[in-house]
């Protein structure tokens, strides 16, 4: 059997933001407004601050307003809780996102509530979760929208097919099982608990994988010829003894069993961006009375 073919998230990533790109334009000559996308950083996370000087770098380049708070760790809840309000108020501001994780002190889901729901370019607001699990518009987190997209680029109609998710988290195992219920997957969660987590995997037509252990889901629990999409990102220490990147599947062992996979890096990472870029543009339009126009086969 050959080796599975490769999914090239960073491709298909520039692809999305190209189209949003495009969309932006229209709205400004069309309605005369860009979007605009704030992001909040509280304290000193090295991780957050990458991510965060990205997404602004992507916004940007996408035409979009970028606006970024940068707040120092000791910052008081109620002070970040005033700043949401005042972005909340803010007509030039159609997106919010929160940086996680937040200091120990402040209350997350408190934060994540405060946002208006319209705004919530995360979709982490119990709003736009509800609204996702009865299969209503709504904006969908990231990292499962664009594992979503992944997906459809090789097999556009993933109708029918046993689905695995492993991890059940908010962020990502949740969302993607519903987004994939809306697929018509028959959908399987999977998670630290489950038993005989490798016979589950190997019922998979379509794998995705969000658990956060390094090189995790062996060669030998995939059903030959699946759909793997690996959203695992942990830094390991290769044998060279450098620092690298691994997905939560041993690619190695797993591109030789199936039928198409997402490497680590320049799978799923590229794609969370891309989302979001994605979901503040349909924020802009929602909060203009615009139709929404869906694109990104997602
Ligand atoms: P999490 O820690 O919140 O959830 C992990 C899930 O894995 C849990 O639901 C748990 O039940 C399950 N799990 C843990 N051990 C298990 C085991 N032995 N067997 C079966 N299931 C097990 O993590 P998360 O936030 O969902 O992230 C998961 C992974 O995805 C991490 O590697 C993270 O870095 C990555 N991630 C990537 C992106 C991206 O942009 N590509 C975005 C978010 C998260």
């Amino acid at each position: 059997m050959s080796d599975a073919r490769i999914i090239d998230g960073k491709a298909i990533a520039a692809q999305v933001r190209a189209e949003v790109g495009g969309h932006v334009a229209n709205l400004k000559r069309d309605h005369g407004f860009v979007p605009g996308l704030a992001v909040v950083l509280v304290g000193e996370d090295p991780a957050s601050k990458v991510y965060v000087k990205n997404k602004a770098l992507q916004t940007v380049e996408v035409g979009m307003k970028s606006v970024e708070h940068k707040l120092p760790a000791e910052t008081s809840e109620a002070a970040l809780l005033e700043l949401v309000g005042a972005l909340n108020r803010d007509a030039t501001i159609h997106g919010i996102l929160v940086q996680m994780p937040l200091p120990k002190h402040i209350d997350s889901l408190k934060v994540i509530e405060a946002i208006d729901p319209m705004k919530d370019v995360d979709g982490f607001h119990a709003v736009n979760v509800g609204r996702l699990s009865i299969g209503e518009r709504c904006l969908v987190p990231c990292t499962p929208t664009g594992s979503l997209i992944l997906a459809k680029t090789v097999m556009p109609s993933l109708k029918g097919l046993d689905a695995v998710v492993i991890g059940r988290s908010n962020i990502v195992g949740k969302p993607m099982a519903q987004l994939l219920i809306k697929e018509d997957c028959t959908v399987t969660i999977a998670h630290s608990r489950t038993r005989d987590l490798e016979a589950v995997c190997r019922r998979a037509d379509l794998l995705v994988a969000a658990v956060g252990r390094p090189e995790f889901v062996k060669g030998s629990w995939i059903k030959p010829g699946a759909i793997v999409i690996d959203v695992g990102i942990n830094r390991i220490t290769g044998a060279d003894g450098k620092g690298k990147l691994v997905g939560d599947v041993d690619f190695a062992e797993a591109v030789k069993v199936a039928g198409s996979i997402t490497p680590v890096p320049g799978g799923v990472g590229p794609m969370t961006i891309a989302c979001l870029l994605k979901n503040t543009l349909e924020a802009a339009q929602m909060q203009h009375g615009l139709e929404v126009k869906s694109f990104g086969q997602a």
